[in-house]
């Protein structure tokens, strides 16, 4: 269990003892303000990592609300069990069985909904006061797997542009540390996927057509572990040059129903 704190913020998160390639280090759930507190994310059912949740919780006086950027097991499977401890609480995400339903500008509490598709289609972030809480959609390192739906790669894309409009402070990732130096994470995340997208082109420039082979030169970089998001995140890039009118013919494209 590892705690991350910023007290200038009045947010504390906890990081899960979930760690794997998908998950980093773990999953991170956020509590922030207090009397009462609000959860982003509960994070795995796992016991150490919800009784640190509720003990923080009860330290600052009850949970107002609990939101779930999305619907990842990762990022939502504590929710029963923490509803269970604070029956009080209501549930708000952008889908599923769920008290408040939030679109993109909606209020819960102390955070205002950004939809941030990309990740998932129905993805939110959260901005509470200088912070913003960003699930999968901007992790403390790495890159995130994009998941191929009708314009999800161009959404992703408006998204970030957005979140780096809004200049919060902080960025309190659903995986990996916190982020200070916002704008340059953003910025790196944007040249990421367009550099990726200019490896793409030129692989397709040069004649390659298969899964395999636009993987192996656009992504020579991704472990083998990862191979199976990075023909995920193809597909949405290749969905995107299509949306363009960039696609040339011919292009085998990655299994859907990841
Ligand atoms: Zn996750």
């Amino acid at each position: 269990m590892t705690m991350l704190e910023l007290p200038d913020y009045g947010i504390v998160g906890f990081r899960a003892d979930n760690p794997g390639p998908f998950t980093l280090g773990g999953t991170n759930s956020w509590v922030v303000g207090r009397d009462p507190a609000w959860v982003v994310d509960p994070g795995p059912a796992l016991d150490a990592h919800v009784s640190a949740l509720a003990a923080e919780i009860e330290r600052r006086g009850g949970l107002g609300g609990i939101a779930v950027t999305h619907h990842h097991a990762d990022h939502a499977d504590a929710v029963p069990v923490l509803r269970q401890r604070f029956p009080a609480a209501r549930l708000a995400a952008a889908r599923g069985e769920v008290d408040i339903r939030l679109e993109d500008g909606d209020t819960f509490g102390p955070l205002e909904a950004l939809a941030t598709p990309g990740h998932s289609p129905d993805h939110l972030a959260f901005l509470a006061g200088e912070a913003a809480l960003t699930g999968d959609a901007v992790l403390g390192h790495g890159s995130v797997f994009i998941s191929p739906d009708p314009g999800a790669l161009s959404a992703y894309l408006a998204a970030l542009r957005e979140l780096r409009r809004r200049a919060p402070a902080v960025l309190c990732p659903g995986h990996g540390p916190p982020v200070r130096d916002v704008a340059a994470k953003l910025d790196e995340y944007i040249a990421h996927r367009l550099e990726r997208e200019r490896r793409l082109v030129a692989a397709l420039d040069g004649g390659r057509r298969s899964v395999d082979e636009l993987l192996d030169e656009a992504w020579s970089d991704a472990p083998a572990a990862l191979r199976p998001a990075a023909a995920v995140t193809l597909a949405a890039h290749l969905d995107k040059l299509e949306e363009e009118g960039r696609l040339p013919t011919g292009v085998e494209r990655p299994p859907r129903g990841w």
